[in-house]
């Protein structure tokens, strides 16, 4: 089976004080074993090194983007070495913050994705479409050029977990009802069957982002294809531990 997913995506939130709170808690909470579980939580990169400190190891650490090559003359930039070298294995890629604001395209996320798997780095790659994409129906066609565009560019999909966050739902509490994220990862996993491999498709971890919270996570955590989730807001409250807890 695929074990279930919860990461915390604390995008550009926190002051030294509450990096440490938010630890604390989460450090304190009594959550399923790591068997049954896998939690990553996603600082931002100047509080990588605090919360790798503090942090239990029961829980892993992502950073939230990374250079799509090597390091280098890129200023502003964080290389996969850099992380690697201080000891973070994931690192979040192709979140729709980043695609939209930052108009990182479909190949530039794909590159990103494969050079972060070749450092060895563990890769959570983040695909959704618009409430505008939504709504004149070509969701399924937008997520599918976004994975095409990691697909052709990597084989083996071991360390990659595929977020789908639709962009609609994201920090606007208007979660995807528990059909509407069953239906999309379906067709995500029936795409990776038919374009990557059975195994690959029976495998590979699909979690949901987008409003998720204490509340709506057991719904979703019921449908068979949603692997686990991507916590932006909540990942930052107590709440935090009810969404891990949803796992079993
Ligand atoms: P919210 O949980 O705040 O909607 O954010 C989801 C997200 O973007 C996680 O990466």
């Amino acid at each position: 089976g695929r074990k279930f997913f919860v990461g915390g995506n604390w995008k550009c939130n926190g002051t030294a004080e509450e990096v440490k709170k938010i630890v604390s808690t989460l450090n304190a909470g009594e959550v399923p074993s790591e068997d049954v579980v896998e939690v990553v939580v996603s600082p931002p990169f100047v509080f990588l090194g605090l919360v790798k400190g503090l942090l239990k190891p029961d829980f892993h650490i992502a950073a939230q983007n990374c250079w799509v090559k090597k390091g280098g003359a890129f200023t502003g930039e964080v290389s996969a070495e850099m992380l690697i070298n201080l000891g973070i294995p994931w690192v979040i890629l192709g979140h729709s913050e980043r695609r939209l604001i930052l108009n990182e395209s479909n190949d530039f996320v794909g590159d990103k994705v494969a050079y972060a798997l070749s450092q060895g780095l563990k890769v959570i790659a983040c695909v959704g479409e618009t409430l505008e994409q939504r709504e004149s129906g070509s969701t399924m066609d937008v997520v599918a050029a976004q994975t095409k565009a990691i697909a052709e560019r990597i084989s083996n999909w071991e360390n990659v977990v595929l977020a789908y966050e639709p962009v609609w739902a994201i920090g606007t509490g208007k979660v995807a009802s528990p059909a509407q994220a069953q239906e999309v990862h379906f067709e995500l996993r029936k795409w990776l069957q038919v374009n990557t491999s059975p195994e690959v498709a029976a495998t590979t971890r699909i979690i949901y982002g987008g409003s998720v919270s204490g509340a709506n996570c057991k719904e979703l955590a019921a449908q068979p294809d949603v692997d686990g989730f991507l916590v932006g807001g909540a990942s930052l409250k107590p709440e935090f531990i009810d969404i891990i807890k949803s796992a079993e």
